[in-house]
């Protein structure tokens, strides 16, 4: 039996027990069925085992030194590579990542860029505070769920931050109360209490209610009458009472806040909210928790802003950062990218239609575990090994703290690590 950190989500939850033998994973206790799913992956239908590349339209088999050179041959004859994803992949991968862009002069953006990047961007003008998780266990008394259905998302978070009883606090839930904002009823809103408050706001209206409070800030008397955003006044002045009488409270920003079509001001806005009650509290405070859905999002931020001094968004011209304000989605709205590198991650899914047909109009290199979308229509694929399962590297969690993974199995059919993958490009190009 071994304790093991499961890469299944960006909680990294390091209390998972699995039994092996070092050849086959037996048993596995304490993941919920997000990360069973992780381990599940081992032996898929789905699972890719065979380098392929696409020849008159049809996938066939080629050796893993064959997938190397003719993905190496691409990268080398494109003036305008772009390479994405690398929230699924260990820290070392992403380093290796970045050097390959470097070299290629490509452009490299993760999954985070239009995820939690978008809160460090805002951070840039607001400063933020952050808080981890054990800090939440220990003393938080408020939790506000902004926009996000944590129990589905990140499925044990719930678990730990609401009902774990903290070091510092005599009680656990009994204390702890719990406001969702949402237009949708999640799951979420199943763990609610008589002291929690749901919250259904309007679509779209985050903004009016963000301006709103920090109007009212500290204050319950000017609230409208009717209401702002959807909520009547009573719900203000709970939500206010809360936000300002907290000793201990974390915002939880979900993907409803960060989405595409949202308002860029609204984060910046939020942080500002913070910040000005922070400022008025005489005891307590307000803290931030990102919550990103793939394991390693939080970590493609710390391994660029630590190599390069940005977080994400890197376009390289001679060895050097460029400045630019291009994102991966604006690259590829823009079709201004000759060929793609897209290492763990499903664009083709994920991205609206003009988006994934420019993607798909140019030759597309896949290094991924699993079928998917964008494996339907690459030129090349590599299969890579399970990080976290196959082998190990290091991952920060949601909240940035750096968990290591661990190897438990060798990978099938010599399948390599995407760091090995990625290095070994390299090597040809140089
Ligand atoms: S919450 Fe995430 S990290 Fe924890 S067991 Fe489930 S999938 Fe794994």
């Amino acid at each position: 039996m071994k304790r093991i950190p499961c890469s299944g989500c960006s909680l990294l939850c390091d209390d998972i027990i699995v039994r092996s033998d070092g050849l086959f994973v037996d048993e596995v206790i304490g993941a919920c069925l997000k990360g069973k799913e992780r381990f599940d992956q081992i032996n898929a239908k789905n699972r890719i085992l065979t380098p392929l590349i696409r020849e008159n339209g049809e996938l066939k088999k080629i050796s893993f030194e064959g997938a190397i050179n003719q993905a190496s041959k691409i990268l080398n004859n494109s003036k305008k590579a772009i390479l994405y994803g690398f929230s699924n992949v260990t820290c070392e991968a992403q380093l290796k990542g970045i050097e390959l862009a470097k070299l290629v002069n490509g452009f490299i953006d993760s999954n985070s860029t239009i995820c939690q990047g978008k809160v460090l961007n805002a951070a840039k003008n607001t400063g933020i505070t952050l808080t981890t998780i054990t800090e939440i266990i220990n003393k938080a008394d408020l939790l506000i769920i902004w926009g996000a259905n944590a129990a589905e998302s990140i499925p044990r978070l719930l678990n730990k931050v609401l009902f774990s009883r903290g070091k510092f606090r005599m009680t656990g839930r009994e204390i702890r109360t719990l406001i969702i904002i949402d237009p949708v009823k999640t799951a979420s809103f199943g763990v609610m209490g008589v002291r929690d408050v749901a919250l259904r706001i309007e679509p779209n209206k985050d903004l009016d209610l963000i301006r709103a409070l920090k109007e009212e800030c500290c204050s319950a008397d000017s609230i409208p009458e009717k209401g702002v955003a959807g909520l009547d006044k009573d719900d203000m002045k709970r939500i206010l009472l809360n936000l300002t009488g907290t000793e201990n409270g974390v915002i939880i920003i979900g993907q409803g806040l960060l989405k595409p079509q949202s308002n860029a001001k609204i984060i910046e806005e939020l942080l500002e909210l913070v910040q000005m009650i922070n400022l008025k509290q005489e005891k307590g405070r307000i803290s931030v928790l990102m919550v990103g859905g793939h394991y390693n999002m939080a970590g493609f931020e710390h391994i660029a802003l630590s190599t390069c001094g940005k977080n994400h968004s890197l376009q390289f011209s001679n060895n050097k950062l460029l400045e630019t304000q291009d994102t991966i989605i604006s690259k590829i709205e823009n079709n201004d990218f000759d060929s793609s590198l897209i290492v763990g991650t499903d664009p083709i899914s994920h991205l609206p239609y003009q988006l994934s047909k420019n993607l798909a109009s140019k030759p597309i290199i896949l290094i991924d575990n699993k079928r998917s979308a964008t494996s339907e229509i690459a030129d090349i694929i590599i299969p890579s090994a399970i990080s976290g399962i196959e082998c190990g590297g290091l991952a920060f969690r949601l909240d940035h703290v750096p968990i290591e993974l661990k190897k438990i199995i060798n990978p099938p059919s010599n399948i390599l690590t995407d760091e090995e993958i990625i290095k070994k490009i390299i090597k040809k190009l140089t």
